[in-house]
């Protein structure tokens, strides 16, 4: 529920959300942040006023604690960050909310992507792929068009109207419909990273936090009512890992049935139970969202914790017993009877954009070794040191581990200082003693050392921490 305040000074009568104090004599612990110029009533003809934006906290410790968080949160920018270490772009007449990925930030994401492809099939999950596009009857049929449309992008192709997906759902239904299935077959995990456009108003859109077009690590479960707890639950465990990897602390919280949804109240009711019996059974902590959930189904919501103390919204785990109906889905029971399975939505990262714009400022573009864009820099000090730092480089290369060789004609002292600048895990220097042992001399940026090891120490070294990756 939302209250409303009316106000009023003199003439001037506005609603407001609130909170509000009576005098501006309650506000002890606050700063003002700046000033802008507003027109009384957003009208352009009436009168400039100044409107004074400013913080108020109830302690002073809260007050310096957000300011700090505030300055920390600007120097970590993703998109600040994103242009300096050159991972991604923009290009407004290519169109806006559309990101374009530099070959730095590919290969963050491509590592990004490695893990989870990975840590999927772990886990059982089955890789499949849909279309971009879908006749739009289909849209229909899944409510899409009724209670989404607004946001999806439509085409009209051979006269026939189509939409170009804003979830990834029916191409799964549709391979799951392929064939019969048993109960044998249940669970069936299908998971896809699904490329995604929906319509946001422009204004909303914000570097890689809210974009026209992004890829979800979406995966849908197919089982039957009795599996929804457990499978739920392996969804929060892999959540978990997920989050611990990258050192985020994380809530969770239920998400019930929203005023615009579809589907009978009993059939909401049972699925709401089952997100509260996983949860429960392992006696997780949660919230409940009154009212927040998708137009077809509860869900659980994960709200992860950055390392300046920010909440995002990232993953969901949402339980689903409209799309089976809408599309008449089934599989044969063990009673030899035809019965329509549990479709459980879950993504974890959300969106690769969306995290990854997390990941830049949680990191403050800092990156673990497994993820780091580039992952060794090789800085040979003179040209006779150049041949040994090719074939060091061809050796990490081989290894999996992204390395380049940076002999431009630049003082070393630059070059070490531009090596630094990209947030590189380890530079690498190598003089006459080095090429003379095989060694090399490491500025190792994570733990702030600076060592020698011979070359297959090294290696080692780095095979280690490629390792930590998995999950
Ligand atoms: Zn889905």
């Amino acid at each position: 529920m939302i209250r409303l305040s009316i106000y009023k000074q003199g003439e001037f009568e506005d609603l407001c959300r609130g909170p509000h104090v009576p005098a501006l004599r309650f506000l002890h612990n606050f700063k003002l942040t700046r000033v802008a110029g507003a027109y009384l009533g957003g009208d352009e003809k009436a009168e400039m006023l100044t409107r004074i934006y400013g913080i108020a906290f109830a302690d002073k410790e809260s007050l310096k604690a957000h300011l700090h968080m505030m300055e920390e949160a600007k120097k970590r920018d993703h998109r600040k960050i994103g242009s300096e270490m050159e991972l991604f772009m923009f290009n407004e007449e290519a169109g806006s909310g559309l990101p374009f990925w530099m070959p730095k930030g590919a290969k963050l994401r491509y590592k990004l992507e490695t893990i989870l492809h990975k840590a999927h099939l772990r886990r059982e999950y089955q890789p499949v792929r849909g279309p971009e596009i879908l006749k739009a009857d289909m849209w229909r049929t899944s409510g899409h068009y009724a209670c989404y449309g607004d946001n999806m992008y439509l085409t009209t192709i051979d006269e026939q109207e189509y939409g170009i997906k804003p979830m990834n759902c029916l191409g799964h239904i549709l391979v799951f419909k392929q064939a019969q299935k048993s109960y044998r077959d249940l669970p069936l995990r299908y998971y896809e990273y699904g490329v995604v456009h929906r319509h946001e108003k422009s204004g909303v859109l914000h570097g890689l936090l809210r974009v026209r077009e992004f890829t979800q690590d979406d995966a849908h479960i197919f089982c039957e009512p009795h599996q929804i707890a457990s499978e739920v639950l392996e969804v929060v465990e892999f959540v978990d890992a997920v989050m611990k990897l990258f050192g985020f602390e994380y809530t969770m919280e239920i998400a019930t049935k929203p005023e615009k949804a579809i589907g009978e109240d009993a059939v909401w009711e049972l699925a709401t139970q089952g997100l509260k019996d996983a949860l429960d059974g392992n006696t997780l902590p949660y919230t409940i969202d009154e009212g927040g959930g998708a137009f077809y189904g509860p869900k659980i919501d994960i709200k992860i914790t950055d390392a300046i103390g920010r909440k995002w919204q990232c993953g969901t785990i949402q339980v689903d017993f409209n799309l089976p109906e809408r599309f008449d889905v089934e599989y044969v029971g063990e009673d030899n009877t035809r019965k329509k399975p549990v479709m459980i939505h879950r993504a974890i990262l959300g969106s690769f954009e969306r995290f990854i714009g997390i990941l830049t400022e949680h990191y403050a573009g800092e990156f673990p070794f497994f993820l780091a864009p580039l992952q060794v820099i090789i800085i040979p000090i003179s040209s006779s040191h150049v041949a040994y730092a090719n074939s060091l480089k061809k050796a990490l290369l081989y290894s999996d581990i992204d390395a380049e060789v940076y002999d431009k004609n630049d003082s070393l002292n630059k070059r070490v200082r531009n090596a630094e600048k990209q947030r590189v895990p380890y530079v690498v220097i190598i003089g006459d003693e080095e090429v003379a042992n095989a060694s090399v001399a490491i500025r190792d940026r994570r733990n702030k050392e600076q060592y020698n090891l011979t070359q297959d120490e090294f290696m080692v070294k780095l095979g280690k921490q490629l390792q930590k990756g998995k999950i």
